[in-house]
């Protein structure tokens, strides 16, 4: 295209809230053919709660979430925040909103020794006692045994498509909180759009297997890899943008006359940001953290993913018109 053709495919997308960092990146867009989408912020609105929770152990209520509030207070996931917002409600301290940094004023334990587990949840200590909190991927690594009536809770609550985070506390599971958070509303028209311009949508996400089928499901999205630890975000980026191969009896050969896929990666999290590096085209979130704006090509300023078919259709529209 010529430099006066990008100057106005720029200013087009700048209109409509799409900010570029550069031409190579509004070029690579319209040659996208595989798109992938992280799932919570991107996908989902990125504004859980929590609709239930379920004691398993021999504890009373009002211990079990002062001792999760008090930890979850470490941690800036939304998920955190989440169930914080939920245990000072029933605890009756919704007044104590921003600045109550390890509960305040609420009285709570001090959480000791707090490490985040990124993409799984996290670990610290009370008085000495180990208490973790997460997937259930971080309680089975810390040799915590999912007894059958929390593992059929678990699986409950992963078929409704909503999160179930786990809570141990000195190697016995707890308690559970059951987490959802509304699919956009434009999803699925994003991706039904996609298809027609031949762009295959691809879910990644270090959530479950059961939720994440449940949610690619509700957005018409087949193609799904779950329980993917932030840096594995990335290698599955560099796997999907590998050319096809083929066995053949002299080893693994390139499918010839086949290019390699262009892959796209729209992700909000700080857990996104390798894959938005990796990917011939990263795509942000506006309202995602800052290291994820940093790595994109693209941001989605208006948080709309309807803007991903606009960056597309802009980029196939401003290189068309020089050849
Ligand atoms: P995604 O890839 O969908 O954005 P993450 O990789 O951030 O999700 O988190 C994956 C999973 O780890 C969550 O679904 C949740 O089960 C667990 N998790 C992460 N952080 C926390 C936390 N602070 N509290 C509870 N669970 C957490
Ligand atoms: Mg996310």
């Amino acid at each position: 295209a010529t430099p006066t053709a990008v100057m106005v495919g720029t200013g087009v997308g700048a209109t409509n809230g799409i900010l570029m960092k550069g031409a190579d990146g509004l070029e690579r867009a319209g040659q996208v053919t595989i798109l992938v989408f992280d799932k919570t912020g991107t996908l989902t609105v990125g504004n859980p709660s929590v609709v239930g929770f379920r004691i398993f152990g021999n504890i009373g209520d009002e211990e079990y979430l002062k001792i999760v509030a008090a930890a979850e207070s470490q941690s800036e996931h939304p998920i955190a925040k989440a169930v914080l917002k939920f245990a000072k409600h029933k605890l009756g301290f919704e007044g104590y909103e921003e600045g109550a940094q390890n509960g305040n004023g609420m009285n709570l334990p001090a959480a000791e020794e707090v490490e985040i587990v990124p993409g799984e949840g996290l670990r610290c200590r009370f008085n000495g006692a180990e208490v973790l909190i997460g997937s259930k991927k971080l309680l089975e690594s810390a040799g915590v045994a999912i007894v059958s009536d929390v593992a059929a809770y678990v699986g409950q609550v992963q078929r409704d498509a909503c999160t179930c985070v786990l809570v141990a506390m000195k190697g016995e599971v707890m308690g559970s909180f059951a987490i959802t958070d509304p699919i956009r509303p434009e999803a699925a028209g994003v991706v039904a759009a996609l298809s027609r311009m031949g762009v295959q949508s691809h879910l990644v996400t270090g959530d479950n297997w059961q939720t994440a089928r449940a949610i690619a499901a509700e957005c018409g999205i087949v193609s799904v890899h779950a329980e993917v630890s932030p840096a594995g975000k990335a290698g599955k980026i560099e796997e999907l943008k590998a050319p096809p191969m083929r066995k053949t009896l002299k080893g693994t050969v390139e499918v010839a006359r086949r290019a390699a896929p262009v892959v796209a990666m729209v992700g909000d999290g700080i857990n996104d940001a390798p894959a938005l590096a990796a990917a011939d085209v990263g795509i942000a979130i506006g309202a995602g953290t800052d290291i994820a704006i940093e790595a994109a090509d693209f941001v989605l300023m208006r948080s709309d993913l309807e803007d991903v078919v606009t960056a597309v259709d802009l980029s196939r529209k401003t290189f068309r018109q020089i050849r």
